[in-house]
């Protein structure tokens, strides 16, 4: 099973993408994910990364390109995989097909969750993290019984730089420049499944499962 998770950022792809990854048992590569562990760990990639990161452009195609690379290689997706914020451009879609092809694989299918821009922009500017632990919130759908602090662990709700109104709006602006090609892309080869992204987890859920038990 190898699929691809396409969508606007704050769409839920990535909690989709942990379920599936769960239900399956193949994993979840999330290039934001692996961006952000890296600018966590303050590497050279990571220190890179993070000024583009903190206005909402994307990552150069090739540091995003080599991260894939490097996971897709590894005997832990011998089952499939799901990528999920990945690929975001043509050049990227490219380089991945590229990637397959050289192993004698392909893609399954990409599964594009659709939503609207003011969901999006609700969803991800109500986001909150935990600083200490991977625990997320949000502060109208899901918050945490005391204001500010993490249910699981007591440690300090943050707002993640990239969730910030004014980062969002770019982040948005970003997704409809450089990745909405891929819909007519992935259409054309006849792999686009479109999902309706609306609603709670738990209906997304349902749809996807309904959509992915189906091929
Ligand atoms: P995400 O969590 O997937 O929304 O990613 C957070 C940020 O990481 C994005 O706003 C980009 O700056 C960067 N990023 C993640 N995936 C990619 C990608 N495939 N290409 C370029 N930049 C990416």
């Amino acid at each position: 099973m190898r699929l691809v998770f396409l969508g606007a950022p704050g769409v839920g792809k990535g909690t989709q993408a942990e379920m599936v990854s769960a239900k399956y048992g193949i994993p979840k590569i999330s290039t934001g994910d692996l961006l952000r562990a890296a600018v966590a760990q303050q590497t050279s990639l990571g220190k890179e990364a993070k000024q583009y990161m903190d206005r909402g452009d994307l990552v150069p195609d090739k540091v995003v390109i080599g991260l894939v690379e490097e996971k897709i290689g590894t005997s832990e997706c011998g089952k499939g995989f799901i990528l999920d914020g990945f690929p975001r451009t043509v050049p990227q879609a490219d380089s991945l097909a590229g990637l397959l092809v050289g192993k004698g694989l392909s893609l399954c299918r990409v599964i594009y969750f659709v939503i609207t821009r003011e969901e999006v922009i609700n969803r991800l500017s109500g986001r909150r993290n935990c600083s200490r632990c991977p625990a997320v919130y949000h502060l109208e759908f899901v918050p945490s019984k005391k204001e500010g602090i993490c249910d699981e662990c007591g440690g300090e709700l943050m707002q993640l730089s990239d969730d910030r109104k004014e980062t969002v709006e770019s982040r948005l602006t970003v997704y409809e420049e450089q990745t909405f090609p891929l819909i007519e892309y992935y259409r054309e080869k006849n792999l686009l499944a479109e999902l309706d992204g609306s609603g709670s987890v738990g209906s997304v859920q349902g749809r996807l499962i309904a959509l992915l038990s189906k091929s």
